[in-house]
């Protein structure tokens, strides 16, 4: 809470409303969805409603706790405007709702409704949360160690004519038994010409003969997501296959490569971007290179085409950069890359080289 005080007095303002559960949880470890936070420069208190007294009593750190049987974002702000020397609040403009903030400004007396809620020039919370400390990068490691193990475990359930659903629901199945809270987004299950969706989810469609299958997966582990992904090839591929599965890594291991605190997004990105662009598959490459990962599955910083964000240390990112030829095929590759003084960690020590089943 030092370091947000801090970005608050920079910024002039005596008192902050937080309401973005990632950002609660963060602040003070509560993970209950029903909850606000309110920060001065003396005190922190979490406001939630009974359902979660109990919750609330073992899990919140660093804050004082109210039990409200009103909104408690509405308790959050009636409580900021009540403190000694608090004459405004910052808000999170990207996370609150026109109709939120309506209500939270009726919540004020009349002279405070104009003035007393200030959209914050930047996230202050979010940017925080991109860098992480020493014990949040050790979870983080477990939950990138943990998806490898499943990696691991489902090779050996990639069978042709088993279908994409089926594989999905024992990922998530062996994912719980191993210890993760859930998934960290919808599994990704995407074979032959379905790997060509760069989101293809799992369906129906039996795995096939030959071709990619493309696996994009992620677990949560105390709270942090993890995410990788991985294409592996039924049959044996055909040159331009293997050609174009060479580029993929080639662009990825560059990219990796080129993290290091200091260096811009967009710089990571092109490493990526120039490797596919010399194959010829620049049009191919139709996302951006990787994405913060914490809490939440995308966090900032962005690694994409025009992202001048500085990396630093501390910060984990994804690096997948992939093609896609609709109607023929589709390649990702996915790590998890800690951000540090001397360059990127890799995180997700899963084998890369192209896998024939
Ligand atoms: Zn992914
Ligand atoms: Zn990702």
């Amino acid at each position: 809470m030092g370091a947000l005080r801090r970005k608050l007095t920079r910024a002039g303002l005596p008192g902050l409303l937080v309401t973005y559960a990632p950002d609660i949880r963060y602040l003070c470890g509560f993970t209950g969805s029903n909850a606000a936070v309110a920060l001065t420069r003396r005190a922190a208190r979490l406001f939630t409603d009974g359902r979660y007294t109990a919750q609330a009593d073992e899990e919140v750190k660093a804050a004082r706790v109210e039990i409200v049987s009103t909104s408690p974002a509405v308790s959050a702000v009636e409580w900021l405007a009540a403190q000694a020397g608090v004459d405004a609040s910052g808000f999170d403009a990207t996370r609150t709702t026109v109709a939120e903030l309506a209500r939270w400004k009726t919540a004020l007396p009349v002279p405070l409704r104009r003035g007393f809620l200030a959209a914050l020039p930047t996230p202050f919370v979010e940017q925080l949360r991109a860098v992480k400390d020493e014990e949040e990068l050790a979870v983080m490691r477990e939950a990138a160690l943990m998806g490898c193990r499943l990696f691991d475990r489902i090779l050996g359930e990639l069978k042709p004519g088993i279908k994409e659903i089926e594989i999905a629901a024992e990922l998530e199945h062996q994912a719980r038994r191993m210890g993760a809270e859930g998934m960290s987004f919808e599994t990704i299950v995407a074979s032959g010409e379905r790997s060509a969706f760069p989101h293809g989810h799992a369906t129906q469609a039996a795995l096939p003969r030959r071709g990619f299958l493309t696996l994009d997966f992620g677990i949560i582990h105390k709270g942090y997501c993890s995410d990788m992904t991985r294409s592996v090839f039924f049959g044996k591929p055909k040159p331009r296959e293997r050609k174009a599965y060479s580029a993929v890594l080639e662009a990825q291991e560059a990219a990796v490569a080129a993290v290091m605190a200091g260096v811009s997004a967009s710089e990571v990105d092109e490493a990526a971007r120039a490797r596919l662009r010399r194959e010829g598959l620049a049009e191919a490459f139709s996302h951006s290179t990787g994405h913060g990962v914490g809490l939440e599955i995308h966090e900032p910083p962005r690694i994409g085409t025009g992202q001048r964000t500085r990396l630093q240390s501390g910060m984990v990112v994804t690096i997948e950069p992939g093609v896609y030829l609709p109607g023929e095929f589709g390649i990702r590759i996915e790590d998890m890359v800690q951000v540090t003084q001397s360059g990127g960690q890799v995180l997700t020590p899963a084998p890369k080289a192209l896998i024939e089943l």
